[in-house]
């Protein structure tokens, strides 16, 4: 029975930001549980790197080029994709960004507007299309990326944007979960911890950020995307058919202190 719970065969999975980094783990890790992922991304390039580096692994990836802030592309997108795979059963809205820290006293409007457009308006736009094709045939997964900056403000960053973003995100997973949990469609987020990923690797190598962290996080280390993935797909799968409107904190401690 458990074999079978986790067993993603027929399913189709939709990954943004699936070219790189936590979203090409994630990928990984529902293609490898059986289900037909589709990678989107918003730079050509890196789709083809992400298609390659699935391939190199056994598993044939469709792509789609997507800007998740454009929401008459992400319309597009979910029609396209009922169109040639038939349904999309589960949605993994990773895409999302940080920029360098910023003190909100001086914070320029671009960069508030910025962070939110992309990680709260992108997210939004990618349940409400995938969500509303779930809703119409009574079953979906969707799995948001959220963070433990939406759940600390992170000392001794500067992120009020990025932070913001992520608890809104937190909040609106929990909102959809509360309207769709009756019509068959789960909403759940995973909240990483810090991961070595080309959006953090500035500050792995920023003195006084990684002693910080390290010093503040019980296990003593950030997180793998693989570590992050296998949540993504436990939330996903029939393993936690009873399981929504939950944050799933995948942290190595780091919100205990
Ligand atoms: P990466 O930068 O490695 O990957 C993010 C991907 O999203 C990139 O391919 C990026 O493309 C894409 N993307 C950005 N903006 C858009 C857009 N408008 N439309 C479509 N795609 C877009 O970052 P991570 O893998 O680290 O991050 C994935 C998610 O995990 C994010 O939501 C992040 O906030 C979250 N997270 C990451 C943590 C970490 O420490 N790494 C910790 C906690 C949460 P492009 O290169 O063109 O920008």
């Amino acid at each position: 029975m458990y074999r079978e719970k986790n067993d993603l065969t027929g399913r189709v999975a939709f990954i943004t930001g699936g070219g790189r980094g936590i979203g090409l783990a994630s990928a990984e890790a529902l293609a490898e549980a059986g289900a037909r992922v589709i990678i989107a991304d918003r730079d050509p390039g890196l789709l083809e790197q992400g298609r390659a580096a699935l391939a190199a692994k056994g598993h044939d990836a469709d792509a789609v080029l997507l800007d998740v802030t454009r929401s008459d592309e992400v319309e597009r997108a979910a029609a396209d994709c009922d169109a040639r795979h038939g349904a999309v059963d589960i949605l993994v809205v990773n895409a999302g960004i940080a920029l360098p820290d910023h003190g909100a006293e001086d914070m320029p409007d671009e960069a508030w507007l910025r962070v939110i457009d992309v990680n709260l308006h992108g997210a939004f736009w990618c349940c409400r299309a995938f969500g509303r094709a779930m809703l119409g045939r009574g079953h979906g997964a969707i799995v948001t990326m959220g963070s433990m900056s939406g759940l600390i403000s992170n000392r001794p960053q500067r992120q009020a944007h990025y932070n913001s973003s992520k608890a809104a995100v937190h909040h609106m997973t929990r909102s959809l979960a509360g309207e769709w949990a009756g019509r068959g469609v789960r909403v759940n987020a995973v909240a990483p911890t810090y991961v070595d990923t080309p959006m953090s690797a500035h500050s792995f190598d920023d003195p006084g950020l990684y002693p910080v962290w390290m010093e503040n996080t019980p296990m003593g280390r950030p997180a793998r995307g693989d570590e992050i993935a296998s949540a993504v797909l436990f939330l996903a799968s029939d393993a936690a058919s009873a399981v929504t409107g939950t944050v799933l904190t995948v942290d190595c401690g780091y919100t205990i202190w």
